[in-house]
């Protein structure tokens, strides 16, 4: 009888693999023919500062479903890539992504993302900052800095409102090109923020080969910063070490104000979570108001058309 279950499952494992093969295919294909279909979305999670307003934003955002009804501030966001499947609805990164990575198709998502982010920052003056994510795939594109350098050309945005959030690994300070990509990038006067710090490998000889003016401490610290007195020490660390190297830092996936409270009690200034919103098109914008307008046809009843 074990024999056969066993059969029975492995059999089940492989139809169930075949499938997900099957499903990657399709996806893949989909993906990418996403950009050219309008499918790709940008949201935006506000950064907020500690203190007073933050607390009162906290307390107003308390419940709004309304995507479109978290409130806009003066500050700085971070960009997330949203891809409207058409038939699998709006999809998070954990969906895509690591298929994208496979596939290669990272890069051309990554710069439609560029593009997207710079027109945001272009169509609203008032956005003081916005980061966006890149995958080690894009980091090692040669277009990449040339298609940063033209899209803050074309929306005219000053590029010290564009930050790039690069996730460590132990290999990538060691790719050809990539310190020099990002320091090209950094002269142009982008800002470039280490995302996930305290997850990797060789955060400290990154801060030492890398220019770098942001940490963001893991969501995985945040999220024990009450409970573990380790998760506290490591997070004062992180703080610690930013103030010595002069650059601040993010503490990321803030969920309840008992942390908040013990962040803003270690010292942090600056934070990002649920608490605040969850990623969300930006308010004020309409859901494709990054993509490429085309101009709709004249109409008779417009009146001024004749
Ligand atoms: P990340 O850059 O570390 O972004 C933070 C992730 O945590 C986001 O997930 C965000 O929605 C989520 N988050 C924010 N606050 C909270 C919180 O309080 N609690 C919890 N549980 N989660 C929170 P998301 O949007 O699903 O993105 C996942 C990852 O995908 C990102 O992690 C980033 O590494 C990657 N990603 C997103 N957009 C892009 C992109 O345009 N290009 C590339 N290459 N990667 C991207
Ligand atoms: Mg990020
Ligand atoms: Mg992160
Ligand atoms: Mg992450």
């Amino acid at each position: 009888l074990r024999g056969r279950n066993q059969v029975a499952q492995s059999r089940g494992r492989r139809a169930q693999d075949g499938s997900r093969r099957g499903l990657d295919r399709e996806l893949s294909a989909d993906l990418r023919n996403a950009a050219r279909e309008g499918q790709l979305r940008l949201h935006v999670q506000p950064i907020v500062v500690l203190g007073d307003l933050a607390d009162a934003v906290a307390l107003a955002v308390d419940g709004p479903t309304d995507s479109s009804a978290v409130p806009v501030l003066a500050g700085e966001y971070e960009a997330l890539l949203r891809w409207e499947h058409p038939r699998l609805g709006l999809l998070a990164p954990g969906a895509f992504l690591p298929l994208a990575e496979e596939t290669g198709s990272i890069v051309e998502l990554d710069l439609w993302v560029v593009r997207a982010a710079c027109a945001l920052l272009g169509a609203h003056p008032s956005l003081v900052g916005l980061s966006l994510n890149t995958s080690a795939h894009t980091l090692c594109d040669p277009r990449w800095v040339g298609a940063v350098r033209e899209a803050l050309a074309e929306e005219q945005v000053e590029p010290s409102r564009l930050w790039i959030e690069v996730v460590e690994s132990r290999s990538l300070a060691d790719l050809p090109g990539v310190a020099q990509r990002l320091q090209a990038l950094r002269r142009m006067g982008v800002r470039i923020a280490l995302d996930d710090f305290g997850t990797g490998f060789s955060t400290l000889s990154w801060l030492q080969r890398l220019p770098v003016d942001r940490l963001k401490l893991d969501r995985s610290v945040t999220v024990d910063i009450t409970s573990d007195a380790k998760a506290l020490a490591v997070a004062q660390g992180v703080l610690d070490l930013a103030e010595r190297l002069g650059v601040d830092v993010v503490a990321e996936g803030v969920e309840t104000s008992a942390q908040r409270s013990a962040l803003r009690a270690a010292g942090f200034r600056l934070a990002q979570g649920y608490l605040w919103g969850r990623p969300a098109p930006l308010a004020g914008t309409d859901e494709g108001a990054h993509r490429p307008s085309v101009p709709e046809p004249p109409r008779p009843e417009d009146g001024w058309v004749w």
